[in-house]
C-alpha cells in the first residue's frame, strides 16, 4: 500500500464535470488499495471573487459582496446536489458552506465599516474558497463510496503572522500534521484537505501566497511522509513552456526539482516555486498530470539531474517587473554598496528576483516587480544620499516596460557557449539583451528584455528546447 498525497488546483474542481473526474481519480487509487491524502484548491475563479469582495467591501459596495457571496453559493451547491444524494449528507455539506459564507459575510461587513481591510482579515475572507470546496469534493467522495472528511489546514499549517504571505514554522508544523493525519490515515479515512491556508499560533488564518495550493500538498506529502506527490492540473505536464505563450510547447517527461524549482521561480505557474523544498530531502517523487487526461503520464520530477541532449530544457518569463540600475564611477571599491541598496529595497517590500553586476562594477542592476519599483528607487535614494553627495554614486534609475526571461536546463552545467548560443539566438531575432545574470547553480539563464520582444524571444528561444524534445 503506498501513501499518495495529491493535490487538485483550482479548474480540477471547478466544475462538476471536472469534481467528477476527481472523484475517479481517487476511487480509483483507493481501489487499487493506495491511501491518498487530497489537497484542494478552491474552485477556479473563487480566489480572485473573493479578493475583490474585499476590495469592493473596503470601497463601500456592500451589494457587491452580498451578490457575490449568493453566486458563490449557487456554484458549490450546484456541484454537491450533482454529486450527493438527497439526505443528511448533503444537508450538512451545505449547511457547513452556508455557515463559512455567513462568516464572509461579516468579515466583508467589518471592512465594510471600517472603510479598509487589514492583510489579516483579507486573509480570513479569501481563505473561504478553500474551505468550501475541500467540503465539497469530501462530499462527492462520500457519495462514491470514498470514506473521506474535510480537514482545515488552519489547525495544521502554523505560519508566522506575514498574512496574504506567510512562512511556515517548520517543526511545529510537522508535528501537527502527524498528530492530526497519521490516525486518519492509519483508520483508513481519506482526509481533503484545504491547500493555500495556514494559521498564526494565536489562531488567525493566513495564506501562503498565490498558488500556494501546490506547497500545501508538498508540506502535506513530508510530513506524512508520502510515497508519492501528483499535481492534477489543466494541462498534461510541465511543458518546455507555457502553451499560452507558444502553443508548440510539449509536456517534459522528466525534470529535475533543481530546474523545475528555477522555472516555478520564474515565472512558469504550473507550481508555486516553493513547491519542491518540503519534498526535496526526503526524495519524495512528484509528478504532474492532468485532470482532464488521466491516461497520461504527465511529468516526473525528481532529484536527479537528467544528462539532456541540449543545454535549454525549458523557456519561462516574468512580466510586469522594473530594472533599476545604480551607477556612478566612484563606487569601484567602495564596500557594502550594494548591500545598502538591497537593503533600502527590501525595507519597502521589494522583493528582489534577479540581479546583474557588470565587471567595471561601475554599476548594477537587478529586478523588482513593476509595483514596488518607485518605492524601491526613493529608498535607494535616502540609503544612499551621501553617496549621492559625494559623487560616488551618480543615479537610481528604474526601468520599466522589461521582462525577464529564463532558460532552465541542467545540461547548461558546465557546458561551454550555452550563453553564446542563447545570446546569438535573440539576436537573430532582434532582441535587445538589456542585462544577463546566471544562477549560482547554473541551472538556468535569465536576461532582461523590452517586453515588446518577448513574444518572439520566448519562441525564438523555444526552438532550442524544441529541437531536444523532437529529437
Ligand atoms: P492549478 O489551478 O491546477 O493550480 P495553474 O493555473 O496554477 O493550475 O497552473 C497551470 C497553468 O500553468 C497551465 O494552464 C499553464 O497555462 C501554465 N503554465 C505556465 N508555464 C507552464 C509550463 N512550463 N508548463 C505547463 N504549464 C505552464
Ligand atoms: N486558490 C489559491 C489561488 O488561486 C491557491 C491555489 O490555487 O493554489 O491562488
Ligand atoms: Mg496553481
Amino acid at each position: 500500500m503506498a501513501t499518495i498525497t495529491m493535490k487538485f488546483g483550482g479548474t480540477s474542481v471547478g466544475s462538476p464535470e471536472a469534481i467528477q473526474n476527481v472523484v475517479s481519480i481517487v476511487a480509483d487509487a483507493v481501489g487499487q488499495g493506495d491511501q491518498v491524502v487530497v489537497v484542494v484548491s478552491a474552485m477556479s475563479g473563487v480566489t480572485d471573487v473573493l479578493l475583490n469582495c474585499v476590495k469592493e467591501a473596503a470601497g463601500g459596495n456592500k451589494w457587491a459582496y452580498l451578490s457575490a457571496a449568493q453566486k458563490l453559493r449557487d456554484r458549490h451547491e450546484e456541484a454537491i446536489n450533482m454529486f450527493t444524494s438527497p439526505g443528511a449528507d448533503r444537508e450538512n455539506t451545505l449547511h457547513e458552506i452556508d455557515g463559512i459564507l455567513k462568516q464572509h459575510s461579516e468579515l466583508c461587513q467589518a471592512v465594510n465599516i471600517l472603510g479598509e481591510a487589514t492583510s489579516r482579515i483579507t486573509d480570513s475572507i479569501v481563505a473561504a474558497g478553500e474551505r468550501m470546496s475541500a467540503r465539497m469534493v469530501a462530499a462527492a467522495l462520500r457519495n462514491q463510496g470514498v470514506n473521506a472528511r474535510a480537514y482545515e489546514a488552519s489547525r495544521m499549517v502554523l505560519t508566522d503572522d506575514r498574512f496574504t504571505s506567510a512562512t511556515v514554522q517548520w517543526e511545529q508544523t510537522e508535528a501537527n500534521i502527524r498528530r492530526t493525519l497519521l490516525p486518519v490515515i492509519e483508520n483508513g479515512i481519506i482526509p481533503v484537505i484545504t491547500g493555500f491556508i495556514g494559521a498564526t499560533a494565536d489562531g488567525h488564518v493566513t495564506t501562503l501566497g498565490r498558488g500556494g495550493g501546490d506547497y500545501s500538498a508538498a508540506i502535506f506529502a513530508a510530513c506524512v511522509d508520502s510515497d508519492e506527490m501528483i499535481v492534477w492540473t489543466d494541462v498534461n505536464g510541465v511543458m518546455t513552456t507555457d502553451p499560452r505563450m507558444d502553443k508548440r510547447a510539449r509536456v517534459l517527461p522528466y525534470i529535475s526539482y533543481q530546474e523545475v524549482g528555477e522555472l516555478a521561480f520564474y515565472g512558469a505557474k504550473v507550481l508555486h516555486p516553493k513547491t519542491v523544498q518540503p519534498i526535496l530531502n526526503k526524495r519524495i517523487p512528484l509528478r504532474v498530470r492532468n485532470t482532464f487526461n488521466s491516461a497520461h503520464s504527465g511529468t516526473l520530477i525528481g532529484p536527479d539531474a537528467e544528462p539532456s541532449t541540449t543545454v535549454v530544457k525549458a523557456v519561462t518569463a516574468v512580466r510586469n517587473v522594473a530594472l533599476l540600475i545604480v551607477s556612478g564611477r566612484g563606487m569601484m571599491g567602495v564596500p557594502g554598496i550594494a548591500g545598502r541598496t538591497f537593503l533600502a529595497t527590501a525595507q519597502v517590500g521589494a522583493n528582489i528576483l534577479m540581479i546583474s553586476q557588470a565587471s567595471s562594477e561601475q554599476n548594477f542592476c537587478f529586478v523588482v516587480t513593476d509595483d514596488r519599483a518607485d518605492f524601491a528607487k526613493h529608498s535607494i535614494e535616502r540609503e544612499l544620499a551621501g553617496d549621492i553627495e559625494r559623487g560616488d554614486v551618480d543615479s537610481v534609475n528604474v526601468v520599466g516596460e522589461v521582462a525577464i526571461l529564463t532558460v532552465v536546463g541542467a545540461g547548461m552545467a558546465g557546458t561551454p557557449g550555452v550563453a553564446g548560443r542563447v545570446f546569438t539566438t535573440l539576436g537573430d531575432a532582434g532582441v535587445n539583451v538589456i542585462a544577463i545574470a546566471q544562477g549560482a547553480s547554473e541551472v538556468s539563464i535569465s536576461f532582461v528584455i523590452n517586453e515588446v520582444d518577448l513574444k518572439q524571444a520566448v519562441i525564438a528561444l523555444h526552438n532550442l528546447a524544441l529541437e531536444a524534445v523532437i529529437a
